[in-house]
């Protein structure tokens, strides 16, 4: 069964050259009509799991043309990382085979943000955003020991650092990274353009299409 899915590398670029369609305005490949419904009711072999930002400017099968069972998609507001975001991914990688993992932050994320201003003496949230800020931080920080001091840095260097995170806290990740079978992919979304942009990966190379 497993066999019938994509490498790493044509998983990637298949959902690069959905996303280029999609920044293009030719969107419309994505398969979500009864067909496609009736094919999936029993299983899914979904080609990626993305762990993007809530934001609602980023609705990640929009994004990339994909349609109906083509992605699995976990959510959270600056794509930061949980128990039940790791479950997720695990399931993805280790109970559906997916060969890529793509975290992706975009431009203007408003958890960014909020954290670059409580860093710099702004509020911090007394509420539950507080997780937010205390787990973007950590990516800022990162970010500015390297040199970096723009917005579009902090976010680059956040959805990298979330993906080398997912890696060291997922051993078994970690083993399929190791041996080529899965690639993680950090990347970056941008409002204005549309385009999806690399920032960073591990495992198996992504830049041969093997079609
Ligand atoms: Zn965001």
């Amino acid at each position: 069964m497993t066999q019938t899915l994509p490498t790493p590398a044509q998983a990637w670029n298949r959902l690069l050259e959905g996303n280029q369609r999609f920044a293009a305005g030719e969107s419309g490949q994505a398969r979500t009509d009864q067909a496609r419904r009736l094919h999936l009711r029993e299983k899914q072999n979904p080609i990626a799991v993305v762990l993007a930002c809530s934001d609602s400017r980023v609705p990640v099968e929009l994004v990339f043309d994909a349609g109906l069972g083509d992605v699995f998609v976990v959510r959270t507001a600056g794509e930061i990382l949980d128990e039940a975001v790791m479950g997720s991914v695990s399931f993805g990688v280790n109970s559906l085979n997916v060969p890529l993992v793509i975290v992706l932050g975009h431009q203007g994320c408003g958890a960014v943000g909020a954290t670059v201003s409580a860093l710099d003496g702004g509020t911090i949230p007394n509420d539950h955003q507080r997780a937010l800020v205390e787990k973007v931080a950590t990516s800022v920080l990162a970010a500015r020991q390297e040199g970096k001091t723009s917005t579009f840095e902090y976010e680059r260097r956040h959805a990298a650092e979330t993906a080398s995170q997912l890696i060291q806290r997922m051993p078994k990740l970690a083993s399929k990274v190791a041996e080529g079978s899965v690639a993680v992919v950090a990347a970056r979304y941008i409002l204005e353009s549309g385009e999806v942009e690399f920032v960073a990966s591990h495992g198996p190379r992504l830049d041969t299409p093997e079609k």
